[in-house]
């Protein structure tokens, strides 16, 4: 597999998407006033759970990964997608957008280069460089949808941007490693101090994407960037692929279980139980909702507050999560280096 560049062309009107000197995508960019599509201070369905102040969503990048150009181990198929299923795979294969456009060709791992695919993906900015999220109550915001990967905007230095105009907020990426973000940009966002990058895992992926995204965690944090591991689990994925699966508990071993998001499979269908419960603080979606509304546990399928079976259909929610996408860890390792150095 080989690594993409992203870059701004000279009137940083377009992003410029690169594997080695061949240009593969120039994509423009929208300036966009606030609108909900792509501004959303209360967050996701699921976001909104979270608590009185809420997880708010940046989508700058959205309905493109770009996996297809990477030239990785299964990388004409959307991440986790089963053989036959036509709609299985990464939570973007199945939002409402996706299905909507499903007989227009949506691909998620092609939006943006593909003919006939380029509309789907979108790369919105505020207009007027008005960044500024002071007017939001969320402490913490998620950067891109769940469609995209964040290694491409830290690489186009947008995610810097937000961090920098808006000190007192958290900034959280999931990323893929299919970007290679240059140096100059790692140490930008780690000086920001409100950036937690977050790196995705799992052993459905090929061992070759697999090993580029755990040196990509490694080298985000020689540069000082906090990181935390988003790791995908299914017990099917770890009994088809064991030698990725010891990959990646062997590598959990250098990480403080802080930095350990575990995220049980899930679609619409549901969730699989979480398998590996490193993190004191607990997984994501550890709690749920049932039909009713009601807090369930998601791996005991029981009701929190009396113990009874959850009725109809469960999901995830983020209803008192200590993790907050990765902002607590942010804000442990920022004070256990002060500690260090004042000591
Ligand atoms: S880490 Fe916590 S806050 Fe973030 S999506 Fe998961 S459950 Fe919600």
């Amino acid at each position: 597999m080989r690594q993409l560049t992203a870059t701004w062309s000279a009137d940083g009107t377009h992003a410029l998407i690169h594997r080695g000197e061949e240009l593969l995508v120039s994509h423009p960019v929208t300036l966009s006033r606030r609108t909900h599509s792509w501004l959303k201070p209360s967050g996701n369905r699921k976001l909104e759970t979270f608590g009185p102040a809420g997880i708010g969503v940046l989508n700058t990048a959205r309905n493109g990964c770009m996996r297809g150009l990477v030239g990785c181990e299964k990388g004409e198929k959307a991440c986790y997608a089963e053989d036959g299923i036509l709609q299985s795979g990464c939570f973007a294969q199945t939002t409402a957008f996706a299905m909507i456009r499903w007989n227009s060709g949506f691909d998620i791992t092609s939006n943006g280069y593909k003919p006939g695919t380029e509309d789907f993906f979108s790369l919105t900015l505020p207009k007027d460089d008005d960044y500024d999220l002071s007017m939001y109550r969320p402490r913490v915001f998620r950067c891109d949808s769940e469609s995209s990967t964040s290694c491409l905007t830290l690489s186009l230095g947008t995610v810097q941007k937000w961090a920098a105009s808006n000190p007192n907020k958290i900034f959280s990426t999931v990323c893929s490693g299919y970007f290679r973000v240059p140096a100059a940009r790692l140490r930008e966002a780690a000086a920001c101090g409100n950036i937690v990058a977050g790196i995705s895992l799992s052993s459905w992926v090929g061992l070759d994407d697999l090993r580029n995204r755990i040196a990509e965690a490694r080298r985000y944090q020689k540069y000082d960037v906090p990181v935390v591991l988003w790791v995908a689990t299914n017990q099917q994925w770890s009994d088809d692929n064991p030698e990725g699966w010891r990959i990646i508990e062997r590598e959990l071993r250098r990480y403080d279980p802080r930095q350990v998001i575990e995220v049980p499979y899930h679609t619409r269908a549901g969730h699989t139980q979480h398998i590996l419960n490193l993190n004191p603080w607990g997984g994501c979606c550890q709690v749920g909702v049932d039909a009713c509304g009601r807090q369930v546990d998601m791996n005991s399928g029981l009701r929190r507050d009396d113990g009874s079976l959850a009725e109809g259909k469960t999901s995830g929610a983020c209803f008192g999560c200590k993790n907050a996408c990765g902002a607590s860890w942010l804000k442990v390792s920022q004070r256990e280096v002060a500690v260090r150095i004042a000591s």
